[in-house]
């Protein structure tokens, strides 16, 4: 399993290698030179790539190389109906943020079958985490053999918990959401924690992020200000904003 950084907000890419070369990616990103970047680093080291999957519906995680042709990019069926969806405006943000992506190639997912706990493909069991946390259709990931979990846009050194200001139970459902990827650490051994956006962390730091993205949550459905260090960058002090004022309409 390894990882690259993108420039902007830190996206952490992941590719994870499978049987004779092949190997899996997940949430390619973010602008068409680090996706460019990533597919030679690929190529350099003889791997092909034979399976992507995305761990939701924005935009910045339904990115591709034209370099990896023909290749299923997996998705939970949540996440293939909301980008149906959202795509106009997700492919205007991506133009706007990362400029130069084929729009032919945008948020092209495929639905995982019937079953959707695992990913299809020859290399190592990728188990599938669906829940509604962050936004309808996410999924985490975690690798069993390897003891790693890829968490998405969830358990970010650097961000708050990103709620779903459209669900009609926000909070709910982010609690239950660290809840499953607690229960799902803990009986498969992960060791290894990589998020859409921060840092990787061990199991130790796992267990702190937990425990910070639940002492935020506990602040903002109590109506304290959280005494939470990665308030200070101003754009997630605004989401914070965003999240306070959903609240306030519950009446909670
Ligand atoms: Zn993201």
């Amino acid at each position: 399993m390894h990882t690259v950084t993108a420039e902007i907000w830190t996206t952490l890419s992941t590719v994870v290698d499978g049987p004779d070369g092949t190997c899996l990616v997940v949430d390619p990103a973010i602008t068409p030179a680090e996706v460019d970047a990533l597919a030679d680093a690929l190529d350099a080291t003889g791997r092909r790539v034979v399976a992507g999957f995305s761990t939701h519906p924005h935009w910045d995680h339904v990115l591709w190389s034209p370099r990896w042709p023909g290749v299923p990019r997996w998705a939970t069926r949540t996440a293939v109906d909301a980008l149906r969806r959202t795509r106009t405006s997700d492919l205007a943000k991506a133009d706007d943020a990362a400029p130069g992506h084929d729009p032919d190639l945008f948020g092209v997912l495929t639905t995982l079958g019937a079953d959707g706990t695992t990913v299809p493909w020859d290399g190592p069991a990728v188990r599938v985490l669906p829940h509604r946390g962050h936004c309808p259709g996410h999924a985490a990931l975690v690798l069993p053999e390897a003891g790693v979990l890829l968490a998405g846009d969830m358990l970010s050194d650097l961000e708050i918990p990103l709620l779903d200001v459209d669900a009609e139970d926000p909070v709910g459902d982010y609690v239950a959401a660290l809840d499953l990827l607690e229960a799902a650490a803990e009986a498969d051994g992960v060791q290894v924690l990589v998020p859409g956006h921060g840092h990787v962390g061990d199991r130790a730091e796992l267990a702190r992020r937990l425990a910070v993205d639940r002492a935020y949550l506990d602040a903002l459905v109590h109506g304290r200000t959280p005494d939470d260090s990665r308030l200070g960058t101003p754009w997630l002090a605004q989401e914070h904003a965003r999240h306070v004022e959903r609240l306030g309409r519950q009446g909670v």
